[in-house]
């Protein structure tokens, strides 16, 4: 099995750097071959423009350079942009919540670092982590699903990641599950996508409605007592047993369920693996999306495919992009032992 090593004569264990672009920060790691981090830091990615980024992309290699320093050296750097990409230009072709647009990101930052660079979608290489040590570890067909703010998505064939013609296929949070429903955010000119309908956006929209709707209800009182409604406030009054917060989450779940059934009907996944913020509301959205998944999707797919929690949390982005790192720059990574 490629990557499985033989104690008595594996050679060191080689690092690369994995980062996280987000919209708010950016996260990075120095990562070994066992997908252990060995140094991490941070910088806020947040109001700053263009360049001001691609400079604290190099800093923070810089800063895990020197924590690295003595150590097994750092052989390329993979990152994880929440982005459209054109990989054969390794261009950032547009981006959500972060001003990169058309920017031939990973030239630049080989040119700047001297370092190999592989670029990706932040959730293609979190459906990389998931896959290769995560939730569906040992699986060769799977599917990731992020709630966050937008719902993204990743898909992974054979073991290995599906980018499409260009590079920005994949982009399962634009799915449409409801023809006629609530317009897209940002940049998308759809209807009804799956993120319009299950992300933490969608959740606080429908909740914020439900207290509107029922002014005496627990979601109703705080917001008229001025809390601003929010995915996790809901998570936690549906915790407790409030019941309209507890129905806001079974809807949210219920198109979850809805755009599975089609992931499992085109894709025959092993597994379907749903991460994020958004999926701390666990088995309350669950729940109803398996249900679903098992009346209206097609068998065997169904029979076969499980709808997991991820394995990483905060961390998946990074750790997806030092996979990226090792498949693209280094030849690939098996799980062996490690994590
Ligand atoms: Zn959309």
């Amino acid at each position: 099995m490629p990557g499985m090593s033989d104690e008595s004569t594996s050679p060191r264990p080689r690092r690369v750097i994995g980062i996280d672009l987000g919209g708010t920060k950016l996260a990075a790691g120095v990562v070994s071959d066992d997908l252990v981090v060995h140094h991490r830091a941070h910088r806020f990615s947040r109001g700053a423009d263009q360049s001001e980024i691609l400079d604290r992309l190099v800093e923070v290699v810089d800063e895990l350079r020197v924590q690295n320093e003595g150590e097994d050296p750092i052989e390329a750097v993979g990152m994880g942009i929440p982005s459209l990409i054109d990989q054969a230009a390794g261009r950032a072709v547009t981006t959500v919540n972060l001003p990169l647009e058309d920017v031939p990101i990973r030239d630049l930052m080989n040119e700047r670092l001297g370092l190999p660079v592989a670029i990706d979608n932040d959730a293609n290489v979190a459906a990389l982590a998931e896959q290769r040590f995560g939730a569906a570890r040992g699986k060769q067909d799977v599917v990731l699903l992020t709630l966050g703010t937008g719902v993204g998505g990743g898909v992974v064939i054979g073991g290995k990641g599906f980018r499409g013609a260009t590079g920005s296929g994949a982009e399962l949070g634009h799915m449409t599950v409801l023809a006629d429903g609530p317009p897209c955010q940002g940049g998308c000119p759809n209807r009804g996508c799956l993120e319009t309908m299950c992300s933490g956006t969608a959740i606080a929209r429908d909740a914020e409605a439900a207290a509107r709707a029922n002014p005496d209800g627990t979601l109703g009182r705080l917001l008229g007592e001025g809390r601003e409604i929010t995915g996790p406030l809901v998570t936690e009054l549906a915790d407790g047993g409030d019941e309209q917060s507890l129905s806001v989450l079974a809807r949210a779940g219920f198109y979850l369920g809805t755009g599975i059934v089609s992931l499992v009907n085109i894709f025959n996944p092993e597994a379907v693996v749903i991460g994020g913020g958004a999926a701390a509301a666990g088995e309350l959205m669950l729940g109803p999306a398996r249900e679903v998944v098992r009346e209206r999707a097609l068998s065997p797919n169904k029979d076969l495919c499980e709808i997991v929690p991820a394995r990483f949390g905060a961390e998946a982005g990074m750790l997806g992009a030092a996979v990226l790192a090792f498949d693209e720059c280094l030849g690939g990574i098996a799980p062996a032992g490690g994590r």
